[in-house]
């Protein structure tokens, strides 16, 4: 093996680690129970512990290029800190960044977790073919990263690629940003359990009702389950999750023209339940969609909408990936 970097993913409930060299080789991952609760100081000794141990056990074989983490929330990137994020309140306004670096003396970039899983995604998944892509995060709320000539589109400070707060009903449901009728609140699994329990007050499903009275098993997946065996009021959740993606993506492809929209995340495994909605409103809200679209032009030449194939890697992968591309600039700009 060559040089090599250290990506991490702080999600919700884990913290993963994973060590990969410059030709995209997994040397090892490890996965460790976040406990985010325990407070900022303990996630951020654990993880570099973990580091620490990863480092130790690869000294010999390569140089440790830097380190990538993806975490939750609004990124200031200029400063390596954490803006404001729902799962990491007390990492507000701390310098995250500096704090790592001091203790590792390695260089560390602090990133957006799904602009991490956007660069996963073009690294080594269904972008790899493209310099040029959007990528929306469908989980618990709903995730976006740009891509153009193969760097993440950062905007003015980091925050730039937030998909998931694209309006699409203007006064649809309050979302959490402040705003209402944000795609997060309809394609995101929160979303997802929320319209099967407003059909279920609708009185529209006596099996959605059925389902919910185990709160446990009352999950975005179960309610998919439900939609692929034909049950109508499920078949429509998914439907709505369909339309709102398409009024979403259909809106960047009438911005953007990109050649590719790579959709990942838990709720893209319902795809089969909402693509077919998704598309036949891209067409009605993007005429660019529609002249553009795999069905007229062919699949080489067309705006490809597609599934993400790194599941739950993309984001540590991708973290990885980011001092690598930093390590390719200075090198360039060494040489010149
Ligand atoms: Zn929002």
């Amino acid at each position: 093996m060559g040089d090599y970097c250290i990506g991490v993913d702080l999600g919700g409930t884990n913290l993963r680690i994973a060590a990969v060299d410059s030709d995209s080789k997994l040397l090892e991952k490890l996965t460790l129970g976040a406990e985010v609760s325990r407070g900022r100081d303990f996630v951020i000794t654990e993880m570099c512990k973990a580091i620490e141990s990863l480092r130790t056990k690869y000294q010999s074989s390569g140089a440790l290029l830097g380190i990538g983490i993806g975490v939750p929330g609004f990124i200031d990137m200029v400063a390596g800190m954490v803006m404001d994020s729902p799962n990491l309140p007390d990492w507000k306004s701390y310098p995250v960044r500096d704090e790592i670096e001091r203790r590792l003396s390695t260089k560390v970039i602090l990133e957006n977790d799904a602009n991490s899983a956007a660069m996963g995604e073009k690294w080594l998944g269904a972008g790899r073919q493209f310099e040029h892509m959007a990528m929306y995060t469908l989980g618990t709320g709903v995730g976006g990263g740009l891509i153009f000539n193969g760097s993440l589109w950062h905007g003015m400070t980091g925050m730039a690629g937030e998909l998931g707060h694209f309006n699409v009903y203007a006064d649809g449901h309050p979302c959490g940003c402040g705003s209402r009728g944000c795609l997060e609140q309809y394609a995101s699994a929160t979303a997802v359990v929320r319209m099967a329990r407003e059909a279920i007050a609708r009185g529209e499903s006596t099996e959605l009702e059925k389902l919910s009275h185990d709160e446990g098993q009352f999950t975005s997946r179960s309610i998919y389950n439900l939609a692929v065996q034909g049950e109508p009021a499920a078949k429509k959740v998914f439907e709505n999750v369909g339309r709102a993606l398409g009024i979403g993506v259909g809106s960047m492809v009438n911005a953007l023209n990109l050649p590719i929209y790579v959709i990942g995340g838990g709720v893209s495994s319902a795809w089969d339940a909402f693509a077919p909605a998704m598309f036949e409103e891209m067409k009605f809200r993007s005429s660019i969609y529609a002249l553009t679209s795999p069905d007229r032009v062919g699949h080489e030449k067309g705006t490809i909408v597609t599934r993400a194939m790194l599941g739950s890697d993309a984001g540590l992968y991708g973290a990885a990936r980011l001092p690598m591309l930093l390590g390719f600039s200075q090198t360039e700009t060494g040489r010149q």
